[in-house]
Formats: C-alpha cells, structure tokens, sequence
C-alpha cells in the first residue's frame, strides 16, 4: 500500500496572499475587495509575511530552495473562483526535495504557495442541495501546500507524520490550531491504480478517509473487481467516500506564467529551534524522559518557553512537566485554548507551585484551583488569600478535637480509622481549604500533647 499527501495548511499571517484583506473570521463576504474577487484590471502583490513563511517550512522541511521561483495560473472555470484562475506555483515552487523524519524518512516532492479559493456551502450536502452558497472571504488567503512523496505504508504513519508536522508549524509560528484546519488530499492506492480523495479537513477526518478508502479497495480488489483512477469525496456525516469524477492528470489545467506579479528570488531565512532538536536538549539539560520532553516540545514554542521558564525559578523539571502536562494542559484543551491566550505567567505557576510545596494549597484543591484560574484569569495570589490562615487552621483543629473526645479516644487506641473521621471534620469546618497533609500532621501531634 503507498499513501501520498498534499497537506493544505493556512498561513499565519494579518491579510491575504495577494492584496490587504483581513484574514480573520468575520461575516460572509466582508472581506473582500476588487483583488479578491478578481475585477477586471485589478493588481493583485505578494504578501511578504506569507513569503517569509513559506521560505521557513521549506527549510524546516528539509527542502532544496530555488534560486527562483514564480507564480503561476492555474485556469478552471468554477464559482470558487471568479478569476477563472487560481494562483498558484507549479513550474517553480518556493523549495523541493525535502524529507521529514517519523522514525523513518517521509520525502517531501514540494512546498509551494497558493491562494484558496472560496468556500462553497452546500446547505443540503454535496450533490442534495438546488443552490449553493459562495463566502468569498477566504478567496486569496494563504495557503501552503506540502506534497509528500507516496511513502507513506499505513495510516499511524500518517498520524505521525501530521504530529510532526503541527509541532513544526507551530514553532515557526506559520499556523494557528484553533482558526484554522488542516486539508488534504489524500492519494491511496492498493494495487496500481492512484485513488484521490479530495479536500479533506481536519485530522481526525483525514484518518477516517483513509481507513475508509483501504477497506473500499480492499474489497474490490479481493472481489477481482476493477479499481478506478478517480476523485473521491469524503463525506463526515457518514465516513464514506464517494465518486466525484475521473481522475484529471495535472496538465490538463493549463498552467501560464503569472505577468502579474514579480520572480521571487529565493532567500536564506532564519528559523528558530525545531521540535526534535529540543526534545534532545530537554533530556540533555532537564533529565527529562523522552516521552515528556516531546509532550512539552511538540505544544509549541510558547508552551515549551513557559515549562523552561519555571524550572529556571524552581527547579525540579519533572513535577514541573507534571503539572503542566497534565492538569494545565487538560485544562486549556477542555476551553479550547492556548498557554499563551491566557494570562497566567511563568512566575505565577511557580508561586502555585511553591504553595503546593509548602503545604499552603492540597493537590487536591490545587487541581480544581487549575480548572477555574485558567479559564477566569483569576491570579493566583487571589486563590491563595481565600486560602485558610495557620491560625484559623489550628483554632478549627482544637474545636474538632473538643467535640470528638470519643474519636480522639479511639485514635489512641490505635484506631487508624478515628483520624480520618477527624480530619474529615477539620476540611469540613474549614470548606476544604487547607492541604490534607498539613490537617493530618496537626492533628497527630495536637493528639500527642494531650
Ligand atoms: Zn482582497
């Protein structure tokens, strides 16, 4: 079986590709001008900001940059696009012959830039609908599309391939998860014939497609039936796949030159620390197992920064990666958010972090601390002060004590259970918020004096 990739992933930047629209959400077809929707006599220029990114993941993929390289129309006759052309690059893409490693070496064909076409809504789905609607705000954003080579053997290798993928795009800081999703086509073939399924969204989508597809060809050909050269949809209500048309071979579009816009020459970028070069250094310089060092890395560049930040200021890199791997990140997912949308500062993980230490806050209390403070931008010296005072602690201690003489007798006589009751007692009087450890040692040694 060979599996190919051609990874569609919008670019992270303030406006279109080829004019000064916005690219944030916004209502249908409000961001558009005569660029975008391609009026005659128009004057589309390239964004600089998209260039640069684009010259970045060629890098980080690994690719041969071209000395130069153009832009290129891409003529289909379609309402998505009211040019009747789509801007592209074919003859001279931005970087070629790049490889990324998932355990074994994924060829990377290209990089190139494009701009997207519209969105077509089809209110009753492809095919049951008697209109279509056309939101031309996303006509003319960047987009950069990545063509693996068919190296790919199964559809894990192409979920690695994809986390990889992200954790690079995130630390050049060229795409934003929570706008944007990836699309893909998809190119599977079991025999010799090559199978596309077209435009799929979103990783989860794009594993169903392929599963779906190897079951599809599977069948066919054990059945001795015929296995077509043709596109596919895939459908994400019900996870199959359909025929769309016969598959068209590349030059039939009829590629021209784009008079337009300007050669671009190919430049030399920086980029910063990849993801795999910092998993190392984080098990060189953090003692970090692997696994964690990845978690952390693979978040991107400002998570990664926060984790480093801390340990600086605390120490202990392990209960560090912990707590942010586990409580904090679960936290952000579950509110659809990201470390660096929140407020929180690495300064102030560490005074949790020391409360917690010194047995000011419980785990327990600090869990459900990390669910609100997260979401609320509550700091965490608010959470502290609603904190019980030492004094406060130890007047409740003595007060459980006076009123349970019978538990206090039986905890003596060696009745584990009894200190339970009272500690139970203790959090209850003071609404849980003290650290069980500390109740259970005060406790103990107040029983001991009497
Ligand atoms: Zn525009």
């Amino acid at each position: 079986m060979r599996i190919g990739l051609e990874v569609h992933v919008q670019l992270k930047t303030k406006s279109k590709l080829f004019c000064n629209c916005p690219t944030d959400p916004a209502e249908p077809n409000r961001n558009i001008c005569p660029i975008c929707l391609g009026f005659p006599g128009i004057r589309p220029f390239p964004n600089e900001e998209a260039i640069l990114l684009a010259f970045k993941i060629a890098k980080a993929l690994n690719c041969r940059i071209l000395e130069r390289c153009f832009f290129s129309r891409k003529s289909y006759f379609y309402p998505d696009m009211p040019k009747n052309y789509q801007i592209t690059q074919y003859e001279a893409p931005i970087g070629v012959d790049g490889w990324v490693d998932i355990g074994k070496k994924i060829r990377i064909r290209r990089v190139h830039l494009e701009e997207d076409p519209a969105r077509l809504v089809h209110p009753g789905g492809i095919g049951g609908s008697d209109h279509v609607l056309i939101d031309y705000n996303r006509a003319g954003v960047p987009l950069v599309e990545i063509v693996t080579e068919p190296d790919f053997e199964d559809v894990e290798e192409v979920k690695r391939f994809f986390k990889k993928l992200l954790s690079i795009l995130l630390h050049l800081r060229a795409f934003d998860p929570l706008k944007c999703s990836i699309r893909c086509d998809v190119n599977i073939s079991l025999g010799d014939t090559r199978v596309e399924v077209k435009n799929v969204t979103g990783l989860k989508h794009i594993e169903r497609a392929i599963r779906y597809e190897i079951l599809r060809q599977e069948k066919l050909l054990k059945e001795g039936k015929e296995v077509k050269r043709e596109t596919r949809h895939f459908d994400e209500k019900t996870g199959l796949t359909t025929s769309l048309r016969e598959k068209e071979f590349e030059d039939d579009y009829g590629y021209i030159f784009d008079p337009d816009l300007p050669i671009i020459e190919g430049i030399e970028v920086e980029i910063p620390e990849l993801p795999d070069r910092m998993v190392e250094r984080f098990v060189e310089e953090y003692g970090l197992k692997e696994e964690k060092a990845k978690a952390i890395a693979y978040e991107g560049p400002d998570f990664a920064s926060f984790f480093e930040e801390v340990v600086k200021d605390f120490g202990k890199p392990e209960v560090v990666a912990s707590w942010m791997l586990t409580h904090l990140l679960k936290c952000l997912n579950f509110n659809h958010m990201r470390l660096e949308d929140t407020s929180l500062t690495p300064k102030e993980f560490v005074e949790f972090l020391r409360a917690m230490e010194e047995e000011r806050i419980s785990e327990r209390y600090a869990k459900e601390m990390i669910k609100e403070w997260v979401p609320s931008g509550k700091k965490v010296e608010e959470f502290l002060k609603e904190m019980v005072s030492e004094e406060e602690l130890r007047r409740a201690v003595e007060e459980v004590l006076r009123e349970h003489r019978k538990a206090v007798e039986d905890y003596k006589k060696g009745k584990k259970k009894a200190l339970e009751f009272l500690i139970g007692q203790v959090l209850r009087r003071i609404g849980g918020r003290a650290d069980v450890k500390k109740v259970r040692r005060l406790l103990e040694e107040s029983i001991d004096l009497k």
